[in-house]
């Protein structure tokens, strides 16, 4: 096992990797901009290291500065958290290179899912199902791009196949706004992600986001974690998720489970990672893979009880995975609310110092958060200053303790989206379970028509 590792990445998720190295009696070094120098897991690592000033590009994405922060701390192995550089092929080639483990797949799977379109194909040929969509990258031809187009079935929506964070997608209802839509969308793509490549796929109109957790080691064993619900969506945020997702049959669910496994066996993956699908009338389509840790990973550990980022470290060193599929048991259900800096309704960010911090508790309860009473939330990253996470034996159960935690929850001196939390908690289609990922917004939208005068 590792003496020493370095958390490249800041904020809740930088504490919950500590916590695990420490639960494990590994030494930790953490590196930080000038704006987190006060935060919690700063004080509590063994040693930091200041990589640079507030912007991201300057610190958390600064590449030499990381990799020399680990050169001097004698670091054994680096963990990139999510976000930032976790999903940089050429980060994790540069970790290896310079002699350390990169904590996550190898570099090779990362550009193979990264590239939506190598991501789409690889899962094709492993038997995955994928959303209906062209073969490949769209062509320059405009008349093959309708003739694609035809055959698909309108509405389709044109993706980027570097794209990611919910950008670079466009939806297109009628024939005459189709190629204008590709341009836009590889002009964009070129701007944003350096790829003009664009792909279709038919645009499912009312699907929910079910997604897999799979573990994998370096001997060709891959298991599944069971499913999360990540439906609670806004612009493709996830804001509420849960496990398991609510009325699928388990059948169906272990189908596509054992797929995800066998694709991780197939292309050699390594470490934790996510399939996400598209699930609609009964039948799931695979949108990407997510190479990395995901911020909602504690709803899998709570119900699996296996504790993830352990399980990615000990991959990384080398092991064996501890268990084999049948012995993996989903029990009872979790859910879990992000809580973010922001206005609850116009979603402004809301930075700035916490001047009260109540965390609830009692049984069931898991808060997963970085921040306390006189923490000053930076505005320069993302919004998000914790997760709200409970358990119960059944998803009523879970409801009821979200419920309540929510009530005891007290955070002043900034903005959260609490109150809106507490409103979709009470919110009767959710409470019935199965909601699409457009509900939230179409419930927004009809909030928002009710106030007005
Ligand atoms: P990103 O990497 O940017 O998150 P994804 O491919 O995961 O992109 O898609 C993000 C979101 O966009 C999905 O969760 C879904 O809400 C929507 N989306 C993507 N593809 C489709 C599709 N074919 N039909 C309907 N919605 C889609």
């Amino acid at each position: 096992m590792f003496g020493k590792i370095l958390i490249a990445n800041r904020g809740e998720i930088a504490l919950r990797i500590q916590r695990a190295c420490r639960e494990m009696g590994i030494r930790t070094v953490v590196v930080h901009s000038t704006a987190d120098t006060d935060a919690k897991y700063v004080k509590l690592a063994d040693e930091s290291v200041c990589i640079g000033p507030p912007p991201s590009k300057d610190s958390y994405l600064n590449i030499p500065a990381i990799i020399s922060a680990a050169e001097v701390t004698d670091a054994e192995a680096i963990h990139p958290g999510y976000g930032f550089l976790s999903e940089n092929a050429d980060f994790a080639e540069r970790v290896e290179k310079s002699g350390f483990v990169f904590i996550g797949p190898r570099p090779e799977s990362i550009r193979l899912m990264g590239d939506k379109v190598s991501a789409k194909k690889a899962m094709q040929e492993a038997g995955v199902p994928c959303v209906p969509g062209s073969p490949g990258a769209l062509p320059e031809e405009p008349r093959e791009i309708v003739k694609i187009a035809r055959a698909i079935g309108y509405p389709v929506i044109i993706k980027a196949a570097g794209g990611g964070g919910g950008r670079g997608m466009r939806v297109v209802h009628t024939e005459a706004a189709l190629i204008n839509a590709v341009n836009m969308t590889r002009q964009e793509a070129q701007a944003a992600f350096g790829n003009p490549d664009v792909y279709m796929e038919k645009f499912l109109e009312n699907p929910r986001h079910i997604e897999i957790q799979v573990l994998a080691d370096q001997h060709r064993n891959a298991v599944w974690l069971g499913e999360r619900d990540c439906s609670m969506q806004r612009r493709h945020q996830k804001i509420i998720e849960e496990a398991p997702a609510p009325g699928i049959p388990r059948k169906v669910i272990e189908r596509i489970g054992d797929r995800c496994a066998e694709a991780c066996r197939r292309i050699g993956y390594r470490g934790a990672g996510t399939f996400e699908f598209l699930y609609e009338n009964g039948e799931f389509y695979f949108i990407e893979m997510n190479t990395r840790l995901q911020v909602e990973h504690p709803v899998t550990e709570m119900v699996t009880g296996i504790d993830i980022v352990q399980q990615q470290i000990r991959i990384a060193a080398g092991e064996k995975l501890p268990f084999k599929q049948r012995e993996i048991v989903m029990r009872g259900h979790a859910i879990e609310c992000r809580i973010n800096a922001e206005d609850p309704y116009k979603f402004t960010p809301s930075p700035g110092r916490i001047t009260a911090w109540h965390p609830p508790g009692g049984p069931g309860v898991r808060v997963d958060s970085h921040v306390y009473a006189g923490y000053f939330v930076p505005p320069y990253y993302d919004s998000m200053i914790g997760k709200l996470i409970c358990y119960g034996d059944t998803r009523a159960q879970a409801l009821a303790r979200m419920r309540v935690a929510l009530s005891e929850m007290v955070v002043e001196g900034i903005s959260t989206n609490i109150p809106l939390h507490r409103e979709l908690l009470l919110d009767e289609k959710f409470i019935r379970g199965g909601t699409s990922i457009h509900y939230l917004e179409q419930r927004l939208a009809a909030r928002q028509a009710s106030q007005m005068p």
